[in-house]
């Protein structure tokens, strides 16, 4: 082979090497990541304050992130990103949409695929002022004309102000205050009733929203608790609000069954969702299951314990 032409295929043959090695390269270690793995990360983000490197590019590229929409029971279709919940849920008299995560687009592109028409979507119910649940809100309520958006007043404080829990929050990104809703009201469209109920801890202004779920037509209690880290915590007080919230969530009274959790890390739903999308509408639900519920919490307890001992050294 002449000089030239081998530098040539040499070049070639590289270049072919490199454009191999991007494309290894171009789908990152993080894409992998499973819940385990992401609630370590997390762990490790609570307790040192500062935001492990892989897990803010976890948490940043859309091509995880952007998760497709997928139906959890007759009328609750998950429209979050990978790591942070927005649900829908569908009443008689329009639809609920809950948090809008940081990225509104998504939720809206979402919200077309499962063919739910933006102006019956009539309530936002936030769970707290942190941008990933409410970031959204400036554009989702551009393109929800007849939705309402309700948060606690804390939360709303929380979402508001530049001096709250979430150094991200600012008034100019946010919407301004609507429903405040109070613990224990009620938020009624048509048949369906939305128990707000206050759940301090991961913020002080965090509410968690209970919520009938249907499957098959059989009626179970569902919830969305507003907040599960121990992220954002100011001293020993709010861990012990969060235990007492977490109690407060397991009493047999409220009778909640399903967990439709506000970070899908937490109780590896991601993993769970080709299982979902292959439920039968006459078999079992997967996400009834009380007892997985009252573990959740109890992990969530246990952890805050195990803090509260830390921070008392
Ligand atoms: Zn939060």
């Amino acid at each position: 082979m002449h000089r030239r032409s081998f530098l040539a295929a040499a070049a070639g043959s590289l270049a072919f090497l490199s454009l191999a090695g991007c494309a290894v390269a171009g789908r990152p270690a993080y894409a992998e990541w499973d819940s385990e793995t992401v609630k370590r990360k997390f762990g490790e983000f609570a307790e040192t304050g500062k935001m492990p490197g892989d897990l803010g590019a976890w948490l940043r590229d859309p091509s995880v992130q952007e998760i497709e929409p997928f139906q959890c029971f007759d009328n609750v279709w998950y429209v979050g990103l990978r790591w942070v919940e927005s649900y829908v849920i569908r009443t008689s008299a329009g639809y609920v949409l809950i948090d809008t995560t940081e990225n509104p687009g998504h939720v809206l592109r979402n919200l077309k695929k499962i063919g739910v028409p933006y102006g019956d979507v009539k309530y936002v119910l936030m769970t707290h002022g942190h941008f990933d649940h409410v970031g959204g809100a400036v554009e989702v309520k551009k393109a929800l004309p007849n939705a309402r958006f309700a948060m606690g007043e804390r939360g709303w404080e929380e979402a508001i102000s530049k001096k709250g829990p979430d150094k991200n929050a600012h008034a100019a990104r946010m919407i301004p205050r609507d429903i405040v809703l109070k613990d224990g009201e009620t938020v009624t469209l048509g048949d369906t009733k939305f128990l707000a109920l206050s759940t301090p801890g991961h913020t002080w202004g965090t509410f968690s929203y209970v919520y009938p779920v249907f499957w098959n037509g059989k009626r179970h209690v569902g919830v969305t608790i507003g907040g599960l880290g121990l992220n954002a915590i100011e001293g020993p007080s709010q861990v012990e609000a969060f235990i007492h919230s977490m109690e407060r969530l397991a009493d047999p009274a409220l009778g909640i069954e399903a967990d439709l959790t506000a970070h899908p890390f937490t109780t590896g739903l991601i993993e769970k969702i080709p299982e979902i999308r292959r439920m039968r509408k006459d078999g079992l639900n997967l996400l009834v299951n009380r007892k997985e519920f009252l573990e959740h919490l109890e992990e969530l307890k246990a952890n805050a314990r195990a803090r509260l001992r830390k921070m008392r050294g």
